[in-house]
């Protein structure tokens, strides 16, 4: 059995070498083939010299270096797409994902699971962030569809059959959890209590995390465009009932309305209403806007260990991909 590690980078060149030792040293005592396919996300540190070398000392580690910043999922995206074990892990190459805990999510799998997944019981993060992350899963949990447990995040092990279905969804929000929890199959979890980083900041800038949040949302729920439909149903149902009591007070009791507060107020409200569902309707069409016009989830700019001649335009069938070893790439 053959187990690929999938690693997204993005200026981490001081954790790399440590991830590298730990999950060398986890894999070898469970005696398995591995390789550690590290995807270099346009690093501007000097990440792409480190993973060079890694692959220098030891050629199971393989690396794909970006052509630009395409962001954490795209560059998950890339690793699958060349992973070619029966098994793939995925996890941050900060190791705040611990590579000890990759025994026990592969274990999961032998088990008879296809997904097992790290939940992060506890996490180590500032005050804000932890607000903010709580807040998220609040929301996404109750909206999103198929079910996702909170807590769950990228870090997980898949069978081969798993992959290949990701590998085939070749929409551009790229939401991991999202998509491993719409292919189904047997899920479990595993909860963990998750370490602050061991080298540098966080490469997720408030700005990435909202739009990745977003994605979450808006990729796999209707209901915030229903809130619009409901917002607009009350609205109408609170303009009959003052209409009703506009003419009632200008036909019956013969008190006409003098207010100028009144409309301005009912004005604003729909004004802001209507902005609002507008918002809501454009998440939805930049989205579609985005899916359509079908540009690569990534671009291969380099690759050690590995060979890539593709761009990963989504869904690009037929098209076949050998390795050094001569196998062919599964899901091209
Ligand atoms: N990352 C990436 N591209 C980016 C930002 C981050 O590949 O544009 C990688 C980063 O190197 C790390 C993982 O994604 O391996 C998670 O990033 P980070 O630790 O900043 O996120 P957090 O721990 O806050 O989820
Ligand atoms: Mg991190």
């Amino acid at each position: 059995m053959k187990a690929s590690v999938v690693v997204p980078v993005y200026n981490e060149a001081a954790n790399l070498p440590v991830l590298y030792q730990r999950l060398a040293q986890v894999l070898g005592e469970l005696g398995l083939d591995w390789e550690l396919i590290l995807v270099n996300d346009c690093s501007r540190d000097d990440s792409w010299q480190v993973i060079r070398d890694l692959h220098a000392r030891d050629a199971r580690v393989k690396g794909l270096s970006l052509s630009r910043n395409f962001g954490q999922q795209s560059a998950i995206a890339a690793g699958l797409r060349h992973a070619t074990g029966d098994v793939v892990v995925v996890m941050d190459a900060d190791l705040q994902d611990p590579p000890e805990l990759v025994p026990e999510l592969l274990r999961k799998l032998s088990e008879g699971h296809d997904v097992a997944y790290a939940i992060k019981r506890s996490r180590r993060e500032p005050l804000l962030r932890g607000i903010l992350f709580g807040l998220f899963y609040a929301i996404q949990t109750r909206l999103a569809e198929p079910k996702m447990p909170a807590g769950a995040g990228t870090f997980c092990a898949m069978t081969r059959r798993v992959v290949d279905v990701l590998n085939r969804m070749g929409e551009h929000s790229r939401y991991l959890s999202g998509l491993r929890a719409y292919a189904g199959f047997q899920q479990v979890g595993v909860e963990f209590d998750r370490p602050e980083r061991h080298s540098g900041k966080p490469q997720q800038s408030f700005g990435k995390l909202l739009r990745m949040g977003l994605d979450a949302i808006f990729a796999y729920s209707y209901i915030p465009a229903r809130l619009a439909s409901i917002l607009g149903l009350a609205t109408a149902a609170v303009a009959l009932g003052v209409t009703i009591w506009v003419l009632y007070g200008k036909l019956v009791a013969g008190t006409a309305i003098l207010g100028w507060a009144s409309t301005m107020v009912s004005h604003l409200f729909i004004g802001a209403v209507q902005l609002i569902c507008i918002g809501i309707l454009g998440e939805y069409v930049a989205r579609i806007y985005e899916e359509v016009r079908r540009r690569p989830l990534y671009i291969v700019a380099e690759a050690v260990g590995l060979t890539s001649e593709e761009n990963a335009f989504p869904n690009s069938e037929g098209r076949t991909l050998t390795n050094p070893e001569g196998s062919t790439f599964p899901g091209h």
